[in-house]
């Protein structure tokens, strides 16, 4: 983001939820955000023999994954019935819970946690909501984001109601002269889909962070952002893929197998997004029609 009226803090403009530097866990429970955060869990997990992940979204299952790579007892807790509805929406979380137990990963659903046991200031153990306790000797955190806007709440840059993210239009323009949004924090407006997404993928940042300095420098030549949002996330081996955007109609499932797995997403006569599970050329040729708004039908009949 560019100057802004209002002085920000030394932090991060999002924050990890469950950031234990925000509300204090035994040591043993780790959240997963900085290059350090990275080090300290790859440092814990070479002594530790009972892993739980909480939050079965993508940094969640790719922690899951590298602990069952190592040979550890792995529990992923999430909160919601099936993870990822907000990512890739609802449906396909069923076939992530089954890559999960098929390599050996425990996974509880619908139950949240309340508290962690420790012994001799170690964590021994998560307590879930059900009042069950999952045993543990190190626990990653993988919540998520919040943006941390709190600081611009004075100023004139117009905040997202639900979750505080920088609201701005295509050009990545906040409507405070000179002030752009680019990366997680920001909801863009775009044209392609007719949403406001705010996104965490690298694709976007990287894309944002170009598109805002160039429009800061010259205004006058800013153009509308039409992109497909794009991310990927290696698990077990696997490769998910997924482009453009989950709010949809109908998901299609053209092929249910683990490994070559489509889902097709429609909203009125177009497809609108795609997640693959290792068709890495497939998933590059549906973001070809989604870019060029190829007709629903025409995609739907070559997929059967
Ligand atoms: C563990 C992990 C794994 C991930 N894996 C993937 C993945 O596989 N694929 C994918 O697409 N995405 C992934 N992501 C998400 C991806 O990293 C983010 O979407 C991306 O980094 C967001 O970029 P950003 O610039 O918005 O924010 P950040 O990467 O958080 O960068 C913000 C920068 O701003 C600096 N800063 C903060 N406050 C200020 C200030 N007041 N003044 C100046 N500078 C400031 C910070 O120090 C930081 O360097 C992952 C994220 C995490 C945490």
């Amino acid at each position: 983001m560019s100057a802004s009226p209002t002085t920000p803090p030394s932090s991060r403009p999002a924050r990890a939820r469950g950031d234990s530097r925000e509300s204090p866990s035994p040591p043993g429970v780790h959240h997963l955000r900085t290059a350090d955060d990275a080090v300290a869990v790859r440092t814990a997990m070479g002594t530790a023999a009972r892993v739980v992940v909480v939050g079965a979204g993508f940094i969640g299952s790719e922690v899951a994954s590298a602990a069952r790579a190592r040979g550890q007892d792995v529990t992923v807790v999430e909160a919601a019935d099936l993870p990822l509805v907000r990512s890739v929406g609802p449906g396909v979380g069923e076939v992530c819970v089954r890559l999960h137990q098929a390599n050996g990963a425990r996974v509880v659903l619908g139950r949240g946690v309340t508290g962690f046991e420790e012994t001799a200031g170690r964590v021994t153990g998560v307590r879930l909501t059900d009042g069950t306790v999952v045993p543990a000797d190190l626990v990653v955190l993988g919540l998520g984001v919040t943006p941390a806007t709190a600081w611009l709440r004075s100023s004139a840059v117009p905040l997202h109601p639900h979750d505080g993210g920088v609201v701005c239009d295509a050009t990545l323009a906040t409507g405070v002269p000179g002030v752009y949004a680019a990366g997680d924090v920001a909801h863009v407006s775009n044209p392609l889909f007719e949403e406001s997404l705010r996104l965490e993928h690298w694709t976007s940042a990287a894309e944002h962070g170009a598109a805002a300095a160039r429009h800061a420098l010259d205004p006058a030549s800013a153009r509308p952002l039409v992109t497909v949002p794009y991310f990927w996330s290696d698990w077990y081996g696997h490769r998910l893929q997924f482009v453009g955007t989950p709010r949809a109609d109908e998901v299609v499932v053209t092929d249910s197998a683990v490994s070559g797995y489509t889902a097709l997403y429609r909203r009125g006569d177009r497809m609108v997004g795609a997640l693959t599970i290792d068709r890495p050329r497939d998933i590059m040729k549906l973001r070809r029609s989604i870019v060029a708004r190829r007709p629903w039908a025409d995609i739907a009949a070559e997929a059967a």
